[in-house]
């Protein structure tokens, strides 16, 4: 096992990580990038189908309240349209009961990316140095040294795959997840373990679900495809195709909280039985369905996200500072943010305070 010394270690690989990766690289800094999956993006997770993006995770901007998305969306030369909205909604009862309602449009109004959500990513990446990511490098130790930090790489249940040490460290996952799953030497205080906990990871405990069609046939009987349920499986729906048409997409979040919702192919039929009931047969015959269920992700949520779904993230360190360690460990992600923390925005804000902090 090899040790190797670099100014900087940012641990994930989410948006917030490859954005702190990105402004810190502008900086001419020395650093490894760890991400535990064999994937970047984190909870932006978008997949290909004959040049149609579906989002599985993040969909959503606000170009009117988010500034720092936008700005970012821009600079990359990335192209976004609003969420498809036109025409009457469906609202399904408690009792199944399903009626034609007047659509509720997004305020402010909710724009997509063309070449999905990831494509924020893989433009950060294509302008940072490729050689500083490391994918399936889950970090399960962290430990402050007289001069810096050490990173083990590795499974608590295995040897370890390397050492890193570096003058600092991001971390940039949700607060929760990295209280239940790495250990902290010295010990994180009380207090401050707490708070992480406590620090809701924001739609951890949800699945969404993406079906794609040929033809948008409930556009053609004047639906938006945005509909609200409360019997679920989907509590809430919308129309996930993107401008240029083909394939159409209906996309929603699971209701059910994750504790019940462990059979996969069940809720899957029960979904396409509401979407029928809604949107009319054709719509439980999909060319195409994605189905992620967050709640199930090791290297996003907890034990303590299944029941808790619609928390809004609040992380309150007791110092009320997000740098410990004497400036060496700067907490990033998007629960820690002050503003919007949960989104894209918090991912975004947050990456660029910790950076700040860091040089
Ligand atoms: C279903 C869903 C829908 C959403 N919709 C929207 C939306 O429409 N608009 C919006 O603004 N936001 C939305 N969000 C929230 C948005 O996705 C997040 O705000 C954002 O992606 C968080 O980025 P992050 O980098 O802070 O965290 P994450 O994306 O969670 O990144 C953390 C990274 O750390 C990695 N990691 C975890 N543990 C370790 C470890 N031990 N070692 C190394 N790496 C580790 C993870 O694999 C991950 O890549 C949605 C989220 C979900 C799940």
């Amino acid at each position: 096992m090899h040790t190797e010394k670099i100014d900087f270690i940012i641990i994930g690989g989410g948006l917030s990580g490859i954005y702190a990766a990105f402004l810190l690289a502008q900086k001419k800094k020395s650093l490894v990038l760890l991400e535990a999956r064999s994937r970047l993006g984190g909870r932006i997770l978008s997949f290909e189908h004959q040049g149609f993006f579906a989002d599985l995770g993040s969909s959503w901007y606000w170009p009117m309240i988010n500034p720092k998305v936008n700005a970012l969306v821009k600079s990359l030369g990335l192209e976004g349209y609003p969420q498809f909205e036109t025409g009457l909604g469906r609202f399904q009862a408690r009792d199944g009961h399903t009626e034609t309602i007047a659509g509720y449009p997004m305020e402010p109004p909710g724009w997509r990316l063309t070449c999905g959500m990831i494509s924020l990513v893989k433009g950060l990446c294509a302008r940072t140095p490729k050689d500083i990511i490391r994918l399936n490098h889950p970090v399960c130790e962290i430990e402050r040294l007289d001069n810096g930090v050490q990173v083990t790489v590795g499974r608590h249940d295995q040897e370890p795959k390397c050492r890193i040490k570096a003058s600092g460290i991001i971390l940039a996952l949700p607060p929760r997840l990295a209280a239940s799953s790495i250990l902290f030497t010295p010990d994180m205080s009380y207090d401050l373990c707490q708070a992480m906990l406590k620090a809701s990871t924001w739609m951890a405990g949800h699945a969404k679900f993406f079906a794609l069609y040929d033809q948008a046939d409930w556009r053609k009987i004047g639906l938006s495809g945005q509909g609200f349920s409360l019997c679920g499986p989907l509590g809430e729906i919308h129309d996930g195709s993107n401008e240029t048409g083909r394939p159409y997409g209906l996309t929603g979040f699971v209701g059910i909280p994750a504790l019940r919702r462990r059979n996969k192919e069940g809720v899957i039929q029960a979904i396409l039985t509401q979407l029928s009931l809604l949107y009319g047969k054709a719509a439980a015959q999909p060319v195409k369905i994605y189905y992620q269920n967050w709640a199930m992700e090791e290297f996003t949520a907890t034990e303590y996200d299944q029941w808790s779904a619609h928390n809004h993230p609040e992380f309150l360190p007791p110092s009320g500072k997000t740098s410990i360690w004497d400036g060496t460990f700067h907490f990033a992600g998007t629960e820690t943010a002050d503003h919007l923390g949960g989104y894209l925005e918090g991912a975004l804000s947050s990456a660029e305070r910790a950076v700040l902090a860091a040089i």
